[in-house]
């Protein structure tokens, strides 16, 4: 029987890379239900071209539209509107698989849902964990759920994980597994070589031009930035339960090697593998089994090299302040996570400069008190707080400027 896989965030990257792989397995995946946002045009073509039982639009009042649309095609799929619906849809629905691709902030409650259901969570909204990484881990052992990571560093470290069969909820510690270290290893981003002090003028189209992966703009500026692995560091030490310190990110600009886990008797495994996400998405679709993802082979022969450097903290300060909020804990992530998503939309849409990415949110963590993230509404509001407050602050650096 063919698996019912729901993708929140359909219309995004990962959910282009979901969709290709349900492209290759009809017999084994079949699409229950799509979200998206606001691009409509591709929510219709993924409803012509699977018929999901559903799909639902977040940010836009046009289901009426849609559904017309889709009947004078003769197509059932039935269309819903608004993140209430959404949520019961995820609650009541019979999908065997959640694919969480919803982009930032936004994707929590969808993602936290997913958990709730018990069933198996593809997660790549790392977002969600970063905010609530305890409330959140504490989901994934109450309800039960499998929950694999599909952010391409994560999933690298399950599979050299000794007991990449077993659910993450169910792991001892890594120490008890003779883990000593988890390398993180990162790109570097478009502007790992670039002149200090051209850093400031750099747009919107060069911060997205990654060298080695095609992803959505946010992710693409945040690694630009490097704060995309100053919240994978986050997101390994609560997937993982580590400590900052036993993760070490490493530059390594070929982005071959996904990440490595370091074992006492000296051993390092290592997952490589083209920089493409269809391979981590096909082993959460799949595991414990393996499928054809149509990825391309990686020929070693042309790849010659693996290079590996330390990150320059000075050049990139979200990685320091993405580990100093690992290390305050409560939700000082959710502050840092929250001013990031302010600077970086406004960055994209020209009323920030690159290099005040971090000052927005070195301002915010300095202004907004870290407190206990006991409860939910305890994150969500030290997010209300902090994208004020960003908001605030980048609305003076606009009139200071002139
Ligand atoms: P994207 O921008 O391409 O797509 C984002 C999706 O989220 C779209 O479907 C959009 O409709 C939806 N969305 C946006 N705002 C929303 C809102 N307010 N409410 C509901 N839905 C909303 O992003 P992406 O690159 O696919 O990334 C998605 C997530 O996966 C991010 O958390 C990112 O960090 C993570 N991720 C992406 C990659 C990658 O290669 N793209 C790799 C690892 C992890
Ligand atoms: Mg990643």
């Amino acid at each position: 029987m063919a698996k019912q896989v729901t993708i929140l965030g359909a219309t995004g990257s990962i959910g282009d890379s979901t969709l290709s792989i349900l492209r290759l397995h009809p017999e084994r995946f079949r699409l229950f239900a799509v979200t998206g946002h606001s691009n409509l045009q591709k929510l219709e073509e993924i409803c012509r071209e699977f018929q999901p039982e559903y799909a639902v639009i977040t940010g836009e009042n046009a289901g009426v539209e849609l559904q017309a649309k889709l009947e004078s095609l003769g197509i059932a799929t039935r269309v819903l509107t608004g993140q209430t619906a959404l949520l019961d849809l995820i609650r009541e629905s019979a999908a065997d698989i959640v694919v969480a691709a919803i982009v930032g902030a936004a994707g929590l409650a969808p993602t936290l849902e997913a958990v709730k259901t018990g069933k198996r969570v593809l997660l790549a909204n790392k977002e969600a964990l970063v905010m609530t990484g305890r409330l959140f881990m504490a989901a994934v052992r109450e309800y039960e759920a499998e929950l694999l990571p599909i952010d391409s560093e994560h999933n690298a470290i399950y599979q050299c994980l000794p007991r990449a069969g077993q659910l993450l909820a169910k792991h001892p510690p890594l120490e008890q597994l003779g883990i000593t270290r988890i390398l993180l290893t990162a790109s570097g981003g478009p502007f790992r070589t670039k002149p200090l002090e051209e850093l400031a003028a750099v747009t919107p189209a060069q911060a997205c031009k990654h060298p080695n992966w095609d992803m959505g703009q946010k992710i693409s500026v945040d690694s630009a930035t490097l704060m995309n692995k100053g919240l994978e560091l986050i997101e390994a030490c609560w997937l993982f339960g580590l400590r900052a310190e036993q993760v070490q990110v490493h530059i390594h600009p070929e982005s071959i090697v996904h990440s490595l886990v370091e074992y006492q008797d000296g051993s390092m495994l290592a997952q490589l593998g083209s920089p493409d996400m269809r391979t981590p998405i096909s082993y959460g679709l799949s595991w414990p089994e393996r499928v054809d993802a149509g990825v391309q082979m990686l020929d070693l022969f042309q790849v010659q090299q693996l290079n590996f450097f330390p990150p320059d903290r000075s050049r990139f300060p979200c990685l320091r302040l993405a580990e100093q909020c690992f290390s305050s804990g409560g939700t000082a992530p959710a502050v840092l996570n929250a001013a990031n998503e302010v600077a970086v939309d406004r960055f994209l849409s020209g009323r920030l400069g690159f290099m005040e990415i971090p000052n927005v949110i070195e301002h915010c963590l300095s202004r907004c008190e870290t407190n206990s993230a006991e409860t939910l509404e305890d994150v969500i509001e030290a997010d209300r707080v902090s994208r004020e407050l960003a908001n605030r602050f980048c609305s003076r650096i606009l009139d200071v400027q002139g």
